[in-house]
């Protein structure tokens, strides 16, 4: 159940930023670290384990990211991005909660289908070994056997890493989360405090009429945890002061944790001056210090933070520019349906010395007041999404960006309507639709039964199990020589993340595509599906029927999004 404990030696390894090696010394396996929430949703839980992970790195350390989502769905896959914003694609293809994206991002590594979890995976396999008769005819109880299974999750493969940091979704309390509470306090006794560490991220609220930071809503969040069995060993406490030396003490006491090991995560303007504010707050420190890792290299780590992380601040605090991207989707009343795109173009803006602006824009708003915005914009971007609503506002945006000259980046359904756009406006094909929008008309974009990827040949079964349609993960795809896009990429040999059901219909209406100025410029390995499109007769049209937003890094800023932000700034208006 619990990995088996081995003793290995790794002399030295190198940093994921590429050029830092540092020797350190024998280890056994992963060192645990939960990451549980307090007081309220939306503190950073997926940020604060993030950030971790990335000090974790730049203090020579191996690190696995891991996520527990306490809700009943078998994957947040179908789950609306309305409600629970964004779902993120791994390489792999699996569908996961939003937090994966900001694990990549920070550290720079590559989650798996296998670091995700929620209870309604958990319970489907447990129920498929009792019908298996794995359980030998014993009832089945959330002790142990739910919590053996969660167990089993958070220790798989941590034999490979140093770090294995294991957040659970949720706050405190939430009665869904109580078998992972539970699991934790049996892991942190088979384990050991040795092995484990409960970082508790709670709120620290500033009553301005007190004029005072209250502690009582953390007492109780912890107070609530210890009555489970829990023991949080690091308070991570979000607030908008530094925590006074009496705030410190008093949570010391009363929450029953070392004084040095309650640190304060100041509000920041930027997620990425995060992992800096928490090495000077002394996380890292502590969490080694927890484990009695020693290492005397300190003047070193914060050498290497303050070059990777640290020059990230000077540009997103000083950047040379400012430009104006407008967005224009459906889902823009809530921030984090497009959490991954906005960071993609932030990042862009980060290879061009420059703050990116998005005025996003609610594509079911009428003409005259999109076309206010985008009078005022030097780019246009329309992101991916699902199903006919708010589709009218984004052809006429990709209307305006292609008639007025205006550097556009279609992101797949982006890149589908950029085709019936043009197949209605060029040509004058004004039955021209997606197959996901009408039951009658001229379908350029189709639902698509096959293709092959690699060696493998993939089907989709129309009207089949929701979660199963769609082609999804890292593909790989062909670049034409001599078009803007192998400029961009540099190579002819790509391979981006996708999640889509639908194609563009290229074995029927090439004819038409060729009249209507497009040209495909990106087509799957195989060569049947389009890939990337792009049209000669403008400065900047791009789209893809890629998601590349998901690999799109603070440090590697995607080459797609970084020409289209270079695009923006150059256009005079
Ligand atoms: N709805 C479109 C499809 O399923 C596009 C999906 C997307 O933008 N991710 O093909």
């Amino acid at each position: 159940m619990v990995s088996k404990i081995c003793l290995e030696t790794i002399d030295a390894i190198s940093h994921n930023f590429g050029c830092l090696v540092f020797v350190r010394s024998r280890l056994t396996m992963s060192y645990l670290i939960f990451v549980t929430g307090g007081v309220m949703s939306s503190l950073g839980k997926g940020i604060a384990a993030s950030s971790i992970g990335a000090l974790l790195q730049a203090r020579g350390f191996s690190i696995r990211m891991k996520k527990l989502d306490p809700y009943i769905n078998v994957d947040p896959g179908t789950m609306s991005p309305f409600k629970h914003g964004e779902v993120f694609v791994m390489e792999d293809g699996c569908e996961a909660d939003l937090d994966f994206g900001h694990y990549e991002r920070f550290t720079g590594i590559t989650c798996l289908a296998s670091d995700s979890m929620t209870t309604g995976r958990i319970y489907e396999t447990v129920l498929n070994k009792e019908r298996r008769g794995d359980y030998l005819g014993s009832d089945i109880q959330v002790i142990p056997h739910i919590t053996t299974e969660i167990k089993d999750f958070i220790t798989a493969g941590s034999n490979d890493v140093d770090f294995t940091i294991c957040e659970i979704g949720g706050t405190v309390g939430d009665i869904e989360g109580l078998p992972y509470i539970e699991a934790l306090r049996q892991l942190s006794i088979e384990l050991g405090k040795a092995k484990t560490i409960c970082v508790h991220l709670t709120f620290i609220p500033f009553v301005k009429t007190a004029g005072e930071l209250k502690t009582k809503p953390t007492q109780y969040s912890v107070k609530l945890l210890q009555s489970m069995g829990g023991q949080p060993d690091i308070l991570l406490c979000r607030s908008e002061f530094e925590l006074t030396d009496d705030v410190k003490s008093k949570l010391s006491m009363f929450c029953n944790i070392k004084k040095n090991n309650v640190i304060t995560a100041l509000d920041a303007d930027s997620i990425y001056l995060i992992p800096e504010q928490h090495h000077v707050a002394g996380l890292d420190r502590q969490i080694c210090a927890h484990f009695g890792i020693q290492q005397d290299c300190e003047s070193d780590v914060n050498g290497i933070i303050s070059t990777t992380w640290g020059s990230l601040q000077r540009s997103i605090v000083s950047p040379k520019s400012l430009v104006k991207i407008a967005a224009v989707g459906k889902y823009t009343k809530l921030k984090d349906a497009y959490i991954s795109l906005t960071q993609a173009l932030i990042h862009g803006g980060i290879a061009n010395d420059s703050t990116v602006e998005i005025d996003w824009i609610d594509s079911e708003k009428p003409f005259e007041q999109i076309s206010d915005t985008l009078d005022k914009v030097s780019g246009i971007l329309v992101p991916g999404g699902f199903s006919s609503r708010g589709i009218d506002g984004k052809l006429f945006a990709i209307q305006y960006a292609r008639e007025k000259n205006i550097p556009f980046l279609g992101i797949c359904l982006g890149m589908q309507l950029a085709v019936i756009e043009a197949c209605r406006n060029v040509v004058g094909i004004k039955t021209a639709t997606s197959r996901e929008f009408d039951d009658d008309g001229t379908f350029v974009i189709d639902f698509m039964g096959k293709w092959t990827s690699g060696s493998i040949t993939e089907t989709r079964i129309k009207g089949g199990n929701k979660g199963g349609t769609m082609r999804l993960g890292s593909q790989r795809c062909r670049v034409s020589p001599d078009s803007l896009a192998y400029r961009i990429y540099g190579t002819s040999d790509i391979s981006e993340r996708h999640r889509h059901r639908y194609e563009i219909n290229i074995a029927e209406h090439r004819e038409m595509f060729d009249k209507a100025g497009i040209v495909f410029s990106g087509m799957s390995y195989d060569g049947t599906l389009p890939e990337i499109l792009e049209r000669k007769d403008h400065n900047f049209f791009v789209a893809t029927q890629a998601h590349p937003e998901f690999k799109s890094t603070p440090f590697a800023p995607h080459p797609l999004f970084a020409a289209f932000v270079r695009a923006a700034l150059s256009l005079k208006r």
